[in-house]
């Protein structure tokens, strides 16, 4: 096993939008940094990607190789391999066996989400089972649409799929319904389907219908959940002492800093409603942070090596300040 002992300004953990806008940076800034890159970003099931400026409709891989290809121009590295941990000071494990050290850490790992467990949910998620309508509503609008209850949000979320098409049905499933939301749901003409959902029904690889355990189908072309997300599943930011709030979430400053310093975490693994831009916007701005706080930190070792130099050689500092 190959074992490396590098030293890096910057270790980036996590090398999709957030992560490789901050390598962006700071590899402009002349940063010597790592990128380490497990390889699963969150919208790769989806074969478009949506709502970002001027990259409207991209498929999300490309978008990805093309921010690759510029932070390697700008002399970033980039390892594919998987984080294990991170210890104080700061020592980054890979599984591969590769060990790095960075004067600073940002964690741009992503986050998980987690699916009902409902047959053809897995297969069709990201081409018509979905769950943002800013990512997708656009491309099925005017459909037959579903919502699914399976999420305490998920009334909310039937409200929200409603400004993109007239036709949408709510399914109950396991999600009861209390008066004032059946009442909001019908105020708006969102047909409201009780029973449990057994399984999408897929046809030619199309969602054509949901079927009810009662064995009732309801033709519907694509439908949306509300799903609960898995804060950075590998605790490494927990490992490293920082904040989280209630729901696992890392804590941060308005500079994407976490409670640990040196330690600055950005994009879904902060906010899982983050967009792809606004995911970038994050680690874009927490890499000027990074690179303001090593240069505090080189004026310091500066000023150190400056007065170990004046205390070594007493005469000539006397003679300069003549
Ligand atoms: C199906 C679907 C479709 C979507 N469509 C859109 C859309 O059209 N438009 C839009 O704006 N947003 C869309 N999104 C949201 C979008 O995926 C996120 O906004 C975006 O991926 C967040 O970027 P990120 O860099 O924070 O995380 P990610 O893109 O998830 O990248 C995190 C990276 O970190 C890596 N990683 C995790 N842990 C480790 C570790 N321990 N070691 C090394 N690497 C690690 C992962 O492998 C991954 O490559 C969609 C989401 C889903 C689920």
């Amino acid at each position: 096993m190959e074992t490396h002992n590098e030293m890096y300004d910057v270790v980036i953990v996590g090398g999709g939008a957030a992560g490789l806008s901050a390598a962006l940076v700071l590899g402009r800034a002349r940063r010597r940094v790592l990128v380490i890159d497990g390889g699963a970003p969150r919208n790769a099931p989806a074969a478009h990607m949506q709502g970002f400026l001027s990259r409207d409709g991209m498929p999300p891989a490309e978008l990805l190789a093309a921010g690759r290809a510029e932070v390697t121009g700008y002399g970033v590295e980039i390892a594919d391999d998987h984080v294990q941990t991170i210890e104080p000071g700061f020592i980054v494990r890979l599984a591969g066996g590769r060990v790095s050290i960075a004067r600073r850490i940002l964690v741009a790992t992503g986050v998980g989400d987690e699916l009902p467990d409902i047959a053809g949910v897995r297969e069709r998620w990201g081409k018509d089972l979905l769950h943002c309508p800013y990512c997708h509503g656009w491309e099925v609008r005017d459909e037959p649409l579903g919502v699914l209850g399976t999420h305490p949000m998920s009334v909310l979320h039937a409200q929200l799929v409603r400004q993109w098409s007239a036709d949408v049905t709510y399914f109950v499933h396991t999600n009861d319904l209390n008066a004032s939301e059946q009442a909001q749901l019908e105020a708006r003409d969102i047909r409201i389907v009780r029973g449990e959902v057994a399984r999408l029904v897929i046809d030619d690889d199309h969602l054509t219908g949901v079927e009810l355990t009662d064995g009732q189908v309801i033709p519907r072309t694509a439908v949306f959940i509300r799903p609960g997300n898995l804060p950075h599943p590998d605790g490494l930011l927990a490992g490293l002492g920082c904040e989280l709030d209630a729901a696992g979430f890392v804590t941060v400053d308005a500079t994407w800093q976490t409670s640990t310093p040196g330690v600055w975490a950005a994009g879904n693994v902060v906010d899982p409603r983050a967009q792809v831009i606004t995911s970038a916007g994050a680690g874009s701005a927490a890499a000027i942070a990074i690179n303001a706080d090593l240069v505090q930190d080189d004026v310091a070792r500066a000023m150190r090596h400056h007065d170990t130099a004046k205390v070594a050689s007493p005469a000539a500092s006397a003679a300069t300040n003549d």
